[in-house]
């Protein structure tokens, strides 16, 4: 067989066998940086269409970026969403329109070179993956087909669904009946909203007409979308003159729940799956006094201390109760016990453990804090080695490594596991723990769990035996370049 057509047989056949699984995504473009933009990809189980939706291009417009935000993970369970909650990362950490200009003037075919192009060139991309567009904006006043007063007239940006052309030509010679669908949207949302004042009303710029009050439009990403993909697009202005923040996402929400309605893109309802639960930190009062304590932390008591749980922060609002092991009943927030052996706190939402905290009587306790720095204790040929927390150790593959312990500048009540994470002990059950295994680097090592999967590094991590991560470094594999 030739050679490439093998290749390729082999690409195909590798790509087939991955399943496919309806799943969202969640990509970071420019990380770390001022541009760094997120988009969040929602897959219904069924197929079907394609909304994108885009906010906070301009950081002053907090209607359209929190209302993006409140679909990046929700359940479909038909068509898909692509979301861009804040598209100009850098205008929005500064509460400022454009601090590098307007990124919504930048879809025009010669933009000046600036640091906004790079994000531009990715929502031009998402554009092509889209069926319709809804680019989420607040403006000022309301719009208004006539003139009521200053704030109120057939200038104003607010309250209104925008198109840049009652019905659009695509080069292609397909027609896209912007009024038609955009009216048709506004007459179902405005029938949602009591107070008239605050209805939405359709607002043509008419950009394509040499005659155009707006030629600046010219330069946005709706009119783009439009010339280049041919894809229905709004702009979506709530008002910056609206009482109350929560109102404009309100109506942000209205109306692309409306076009989600229109695509035929079914929300899962109610939402099944949230995160798995976290417990964040809790406060516990001692004696009277609280004191905030981190999961897998002990709290050092004297005998006979009145302790009670107060407060117990997690990434669910819901179902989330403590145990004092041998005290009360399952449910012992807010109640009082005197302590008078080692007990635990047990955390659960529902049946679930998410967290303990570890009461332990000590003579003469030392108050308790939590540790900011971790070290690791490792042996590398047979030499100790001290790593902290983050740090990179570069072995090569003639190196054998022994994970001895781990601990923090607290209260060290837990003692870690550790796990190298791609490496498994051979002839035992893998237990997530691999101190005092000799590991050689030659081993074969699992490069999906190598960062970002390119088999170079991979992490050490140090958790409690209820899987809480507490730190980790990391391991770098120095391959000899072969001769
Ligand atoms: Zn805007």
């Amino acid at each position: 067989m030739n050679r490439w057509i093998a290749s390729i047989l082999v690409m195909v056949l590798t790509l087939l066998s991955v399943p496919v699984m309806a799943q969202s995504t969640h990509s970071v473009f420019f990380q770390g940086s001022d541009y760094e933009l997120n988009i969040y990809r929602i897959k219904g189980e069924k197929p079907g269409k394609t909304l994108l939706l885009i906010g906070g291009i301009q950081g002053d417009e907090p209607g359209g970026y929190l209302s993006a935000d409140k679909y990046s993970d929700i359940e479909l369970e038909k068509g898909n969403l692509i979301i861009v909650p804040r598209a100009n990362l850098k205008s929005i950490l500064l509460n400022n329109r454009g601090p590098d200009g307007d990124m919504n003037r930048q879809f025009h075919d010669n933009p000046k070179p600036n640091p906004m192009l790079k994000v531009v060139g990715k929502l031009k991309e998402l554009m092509g993956e889209a069926d319709l567009f809804l680019h989420l904006h607040d403006g000022w006043g309301f719009h208004y087909p006539v003139y009521v007063d200053e704030l109120r007239n057939p200038k104003r940006y607010g309250q209104s669904l925008i198109a840049d052309a009652e019905a659009f030509e695509c080069r292609d010679g397909r027609e896209l009946p912007l009024g038609t669908l955009g009216r048709k949207v506004l007459e179902k949302v405005n029938a949602q909203i009591a107070n008239k004042d605050h209805h939405l009303h359709f607002f043509d710029t008419r950009t394509n007409d040499p005659k155009t009050p707006y030629p600046a439009m010219r330069k946005t990403a709706t009119y783009y979308a439009l010339r280049h993909h041919c894809l229905p697009a709004f702009g979506v202005e709530a008002s910056k003159n609206l009482p109350s923040l929560k109102l404009k996402i309100l109506y942000h929400n209205l109306v692309i729940n409306e076009f989600m309605r229109e695509l035929d893109i079914v929300p899962m309802t109610p939402k099944v799956l949230i995160e798995s639960p976290r417990l964040e930190f809790v406060e516990i009062d001692v004696n009277g006094s609280p004191v905030v304590v981190k999961p897998g932390d002990a709290l050092p008591l004297k005998r006979g201390d009145a302790v009670t749980v107060n407060k117990i922060a997690a990434n669910s609002p819901r179902g989330i109760f403590c145990d004092v092991k041998g005290k009360g009943g399952l449910n012992d927030l807010g109640n009082t016990f005197h302590i008078d052996r080692n007990t635990d706190i047990v955390f659960r939402k529902e049946s679930k453990v998410i967290g303990k905290v570890h009461l332990h009587l000590d003579r003469q306790p030392r108050r308790y804090r939590p540790g900011k720095t971790r070290v690791f204790v490792v042996e590398v040929n047979g030499e100790k080695r001290l790593l902290l927390n983050g740090e990179v150790l570069e072995l090569s593959v003639d190196d054998k490594l022994r994970l001895l312990t781990s601990f923090s500048d607290g209260n060290n009540a837990v003692t870690p596991k550790l796990n190298f994470k791609g490496w498994v002990p051979a002839g035992v059950r893998n237990r997530g723990d691999d101190r005092k295994f000799l590991i050689a680097l030659s081993d074969e090592l699992q490069t999906k769990y190598s960062v970002a999967g390119k088999g170079q590094r991979y992490p050490v991590v140090a958790e409690t035996s209820s899987g809480r991560k507490l730190g980790q470094f990391v391991v770098q594999v120095i391959r000899k370049q072969e001769p």
